[in-house]
């Protein structure tokens, strides 16, 4: 029953100070953005391109821009949900201290949240970056580039120009683990809202939190390898139970 669900989502966030929300793909599925996973998702089409590949060949690297722009409609086109709206509420209510995102959207801030209350584990696919000295370039005119020439040229400073994502194979971003891992430790409720919990590192921080003392609950529309060890698991969309636990509190 998700009312029931909602109800004690509502009492939990109720008894929490410093909860923390870490989310998926599965958050942004009700904008349109397909996940990575579920049946239908994107890597039942294909593959995705490791880092070493990308910085190792040009024809890689022309791949990874066509897939990019390819997707710029959906990506570009996308707006929050009543799911990311939910969690913008709550850390405007004081209940929410960070959000650990494991997408690459940039849909939380589109929703109104303080960018830096956002830890993006896994970047940002809304501009690109040298990945030498980290000037930002924007998505739009790297592809009139690309349109026009067939290819993105490099930085001036001669590096490779990328997405500013975290590939498989590129190292994660410093400093944003280290405030993940900081916000984990410091909170009192972890709320796993739309990841299958199978991406590492950053499927590590719901147990980090649960061997710490805080109280863990997943919300995800299939079953996670996490389920046993949270305190409330809801196999509900996002957006539903998140705006009835709003609701109630
Ligand atoms: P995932 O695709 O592995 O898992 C998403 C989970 O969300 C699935 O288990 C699915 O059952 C669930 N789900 C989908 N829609 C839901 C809904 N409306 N309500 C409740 N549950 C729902 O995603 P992941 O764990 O985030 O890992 C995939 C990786 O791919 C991440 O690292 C992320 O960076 C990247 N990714 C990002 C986006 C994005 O930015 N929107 C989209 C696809 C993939």
């Amino acid at each position: 029953m998700p009312e029931e669900g909602a109800r004690r989502l509502a009492a939990l966030l109720g008894a929490a100070e410093r909860a923390v929300v870490f989310t998926g793909a599965g958050i942004s599925t009700e904008s349109g953005i397909p996940d990575f996973r579920s049946p239908g998702g994107i890597w039942t089409k294909m593959s995705p391109i490791d880092f070493r590949d990308f910085v190792a060949s040009s024809e890689m690297r022309k791949e990874a821009w066509r897939r990019r722009f390819a997707m710029e409609d959906m990506f570009g086109g996308a707006r929050p949900n009543a799911g990311h709206l939910a969690v913008a509420e709550l850390v405007k209510r004081g209940k929410v201290g960070h959000v650990i995102t494991q997408n690459i959207d940039n849909l939380h801030q589109d929703s109104g949240l303080p960018a830096d209350r956002v830890i993006e584990l896994h970047g940002n696919t809304r501009y690109a970056k040298c990945l030498d000295c980290g000037t930002r370039f924007e998505i739009a005119s790297l592809r009139t580039q690309f349109e026009a020439g067939g290819a993105v040229a490099d930085c001036d400073c001669g590096g490779l120009i990328k997405t500013a994502t975290i590939s498989f194979g590129q190292a994660m971003p410093e400093d944003e683990m280290l405030r993940a891992e900081a916000a984990t430790l410091d909170c009192d409720l972890f709320l796993v809202a739309g990841s299958s919990l199978v991406v590492y590192p950053a499927a590590g921080f719901p147990l980090l939190a649960k061997r710490n003392g805080a109280k863990l609950v997943i919300i995800n529309r299939e079953p996670t390898e996490q389920d046993p060890y949270a305190d409330l698991v809801l196999h509900h969309p996002i957006g539903t139970i998140l705006s009835a636990a709003l609701r109630e509190l």
